[in-house]
């Protein structure tokens, strides 16, 4: 029977970059199993905003030290993932200020370049927006963000060049085991691969490879949508990336020329049981409510042409914060899911962070103990600092 050091389940950016730091640590052979695409799950349909505001030191350092890595690919690989820096705003009511100010706070002191601004700055970074004297906003203009079927791919690419197998189009169907010791994986097409240590980083589809496995975790697959607008010639708008709390939304600049528009709120996004089935559509409802919201902002955006919009598929925990770490009750295996709609950005230092845990890469930012996949049990969860735990 074929051996690898390390297989991994699950070609999405988490899996890509994990492939990538583990071999280019020289930590071991390095197996990467795919059952459809590179970016078949979340990846493909990403925002990919690389932001660093967050509430915690440690995803504070993680996107930071992240984002350092992703606007250093192009030169370091040669591959273009077209990373581009519009800056991000979060706007929040001044009564909110307090808590958005304690956590500007903390991402300066972890060198962050980013400020909270009044409403009147606010009016003069977007000339054309409609902002109430009653709210403020965090401001950092070093947020970006990269195209994420791009970058998947040219992580992969990259990995495989330092010396990383990748099988596409094969499906891990369960795992090879003694007792509680995972010893590989078996594949759709008939063969087993033995490993040292599986990694599963399946996005959607882990919880229910884990629950087969026998260890069910706290990971829920839900459905966001996003809708698509092309705002009209002439627009006077400086394509900036937001989050507004106050309405619930995000928007981005796509690189297609389009706006990106979602909500903030995942408590409504419904439960999907199967994800190899789920409807990737959107209603007319869905994108009436976005246009309504964003020109309440912008208000050229009640003049834009619809392009549709996807459903895609987050996977959620109960803290919306990752698992990352040894899956409890068995040896031999590791669970690097669960990102809850902003994992995108934490990707580089995830993947340093588990080749440092488990292969021969020096410590980064991430640190896995905080993402302890068994911290549920323990009554220990992750405190989350806004009212949309997508925000971290
Ligand atoms: C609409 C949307 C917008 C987002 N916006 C942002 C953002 O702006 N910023 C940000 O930081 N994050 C964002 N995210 C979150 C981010 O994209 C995800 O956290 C991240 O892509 C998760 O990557 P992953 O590798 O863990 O999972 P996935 O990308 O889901 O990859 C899992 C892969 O595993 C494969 N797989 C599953 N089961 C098997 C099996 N049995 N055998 C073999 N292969 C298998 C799947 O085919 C899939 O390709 C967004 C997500 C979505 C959906």
């Amino acid at each position: 029977m074929e051996r690898r050091d390390f297989v991994i389940v699950g070609g999405g950016i988490m899996g890509a970059m994990m492939a990538l730091t583990l071999a280019e640590s020289g930590s071991g052979s390095v197996l990467l199993v795919e059952k459809s695409y590179p970016g078949a799950g979340s990846t493909g349909k990403s925002g990919a905003i690389l932001r660093q505001h967050y509430s915690h030191k440690v995803t504070i350092g993680m996107a930071r030290e992240s984002l350092q890595w992703y606007s250093e690919f192009q030169d370091r690989y040669g591959l273009d993932i077209s990373f581009h820096r519009p800056g991000m705003a979060f706007i929040c009511q001044e009564s909110d200020r307090d808590n958005l100010e304690r956590n500007v706070k903390l991402q300066q002191s972890l060198g962050v370049d980013t400020s909270v601004i009044d409403s009147a700055a606010l009016r003069e970074l977007e000339p054309g927006g409609s902002f109430s004297d009653s709210e403020c906003a965090a401001w950092e203009p070093e947020a970006g963000n990269v195209n994420p079927v791009q970058t998947v791919h040219a992580v992969l690419n990259s990995a495989t060049r330092a010396g990383a197998e990748a099988r596409i189009g094969i499906r891990v169907t369960g795992f090879l085991r003694d007792g509680d010791r995972i010893q590989g994986v078996q594949l759709d097409d008939g063969s087993s691969i033995a490993a040292g240590m599986v990694i599963v980083a399946a996005g959607p589809w882990a919880g229910q490879l884990l629950k087969e496995a026998g260890v069910p975790l706290p990971l829920q697959t839900i459905r966001p949508e996003q809708a698509f607008f092309e705002p009209p010639a002439g627009a006077k708008e400086k394509r900036l990336i937001y989050g507004d709390l106050t309405n619930g939304l995000y928007w981005k600049p796509e690189l297609a020329g389009w706006t990106r528009v979602g909500f903030l709120d995942m408590d409504e996004d419904a439960v999907v049981e199967n994800p190899d089935h789920y409807d990737e559509g959107v209603s007319g409802e869905f994108i009436d409510a976005c246009r309504h919201r964003l020109s309440q902002r912008l208000p050229h955006y009640s003049l834009s042409p619809s392009w549709g919009g996807v459903g895609a598929l987050y996977t959620v925990t109960p803290d919306s914060h990752a698992l990352i770490g040894p899956v409890p009750g068995l040896e031999g295996m590791w669970v690097v899911s669960g990102f809850s709609g902003h994992g995108f950005k934490m990707a580089p230092a995830v993947g340093k962070g588990v080749a440092a845990a488990i292969g021969n890469d020096q410590p980064g930012k991430c640190d896995v103990n905080f993402f302890a996949p068994d911290r549920f049990t323990r009554k220990a969860p992750i405190e989350v600092s806004y009212g949309y735990g997508i925000l971290g």
